[in-house]
């Protein structure tokens, strides 16, 4: 067969490079223990920050839920697809965040696609860190907006793009870091913004069921709608379920399901989902001690790691990179914690920048002290 897009070519070089993505097959509940492989490993590489994707009652609400409503949602949210449990978990994620209201869409990067494409038009700006998360930056390719790029967490950086930004003008920012756990200067940039008359968009992938004792950044900063008009959050990382939701006044959310193109044009996501993550915020309100004890283990971690003088990333999120460089040394890394029964995913670009590979240390609130201690013995001794 011909091949006028060189695949085989393409595949190859990335292989040479060391940049070759492989899947696992997990054969588990997604939790701190899995079966992957045929073999039982320590799971450090989920973003199940609060051991929920397996709670009881969580499961138990989803499968309630498929009884009650059927699987599929059938339809687009405004075709039809939008249902009791649906817009529950829309009222219930407003408080939660302390937001006049929400909007669910079907995953994080359809929502951060949905709200740049729609609030842009031609002449706008969205000045972007450079580090964001892969699908705000889409989401600016998308729109017809210009996207302006400042360096990592860089105020002075910000300041320049801002003056020389046009038209209307969009910030965004994850607030922890995806990659490197590290969190954006929230409240400065809130600041910043506000002198500007530029709108403050935040993406709490990684915050949200973190800080703010679960509420996420916009508690835990103290910030309100005047400094963050569009926050966004994710419903399949601590809250371990699936999906995400915009949050922000009653215009912006009407405004989004008049014009956002992601959340027009796809199907709803199944009820049962949606009731899945309702209970999985009623388990993060009655068991609060969840988030405490995540913060214990990131103590328990950086403060070990730092005596050990392991070369981690400065973090104090679930999420401890280990730096290390070069793509090649990352795999093998990886690769021997995995015999010592570790899962630990190697970061390499174009994820991260070139020679930035790192392990992606992910923390949660389902590992034991022992978990811990054990992967810290196994970093030391490579
Ligand atoms: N934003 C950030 C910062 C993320 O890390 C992710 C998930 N990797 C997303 C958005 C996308 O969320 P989802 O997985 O729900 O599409």
């Amino acid at each position: 067969m011909s091949d006028p897009f060189q695949l085989a070519q393409r595949l190859q070089a990335r292989r040479d490079q060391h940049l070759y993505r492989q899947r696992r097959v997990l054969e588990s509940p997604q939790q701190a223990h899995i079966q992957c492989d045929g073999k039982t490993l320590r799971n450090f590489s989920s973003n199940d920050y609060l051991g929920l994707a397996n709670h009881p009652a969580v499961v138990a609400a989803s499968q309630k839920a498929a009884a009650e409503y059927g699987f599929g949602s059938g339809a687009s949210h405004l075709v039809i697809g939008h249902s009791r449990v649906h817009h529950e978990l829309e009222e219930r994620l407003a408080e939660w965040v302390g937001r006049p209201r929400a909007l669910l869409f079907s995953t994080g990067y359809m929502a951060n696609l949905g709200v740049i494409s729609a609030l842009l038009e031609r002449g706008d700006t969205v000045v972007q860190d450079k580090l964001n998360h892969a699908s705000l930056l889409d989401g600016a390719q998308l729109s017809r907006g210009q996207l302006q790029r400042y360096h990592h967490n860089d105020l002075g950086s910000l300041q320049q793009r801002l003056q020389q930004a046009g038209g209307r003008v969009l910030v965004a920012t994850d607030s922890v870091f995806s990659m490197d756990g590290d969190i954006a200067p929230l409240q400065d940039m809130a600041h910043l913004c506000q002198q500007q008359n530029a709108w403050l968009m935040v993406d709490d992938a990684h915050g949200l069921g973190v800080l703010g004792q679960g509420h996420g950044c916009l508690r835990e900063y103290d910030l309100g709608l005047e400094q963050v008009p569009v926050y966004m959050g994710t419903l399949g990382k601590a809250l371990g379920s699936y999906g995400a939701f915009v949050a922000g006044s009653e215009d912006l959310i009407e405004f989004l399901i008049q014009s956002a193109r992601s959340y027009i044009y796809t199907t709803a996501m199944p009820p049962s989902v949606a009731a899945a993550s309702l209970a999985s915020l009623e388990v993060l309100a009655a068991e609060r001690w969840r988030v405490e004890r995540l913060q214990d283990l990131i103590g328990r971690f950086t403060r070990g790691a730092l005596a050990m003088g392991l070369p981690m990333m400065p973090s104090t999120t679930a999420i401890q990179p280990l730096l290390v460089h070069d793509s090649e040394q990352a795999l093998q890394l990886s690769a021997t914690l995995l015999e010592r029964g570790f899962l630990v995913g190697a970061i390499r670009p174009p994820t991260v920048p070139a020679n930035a590979a790192r392990l992606r240390i992910t923390l949660s609130a389902a590992h034991s002290e022992q978990d811990i201690d054990d992967l810290l013995n196994a970093l030391a001794s490579n």
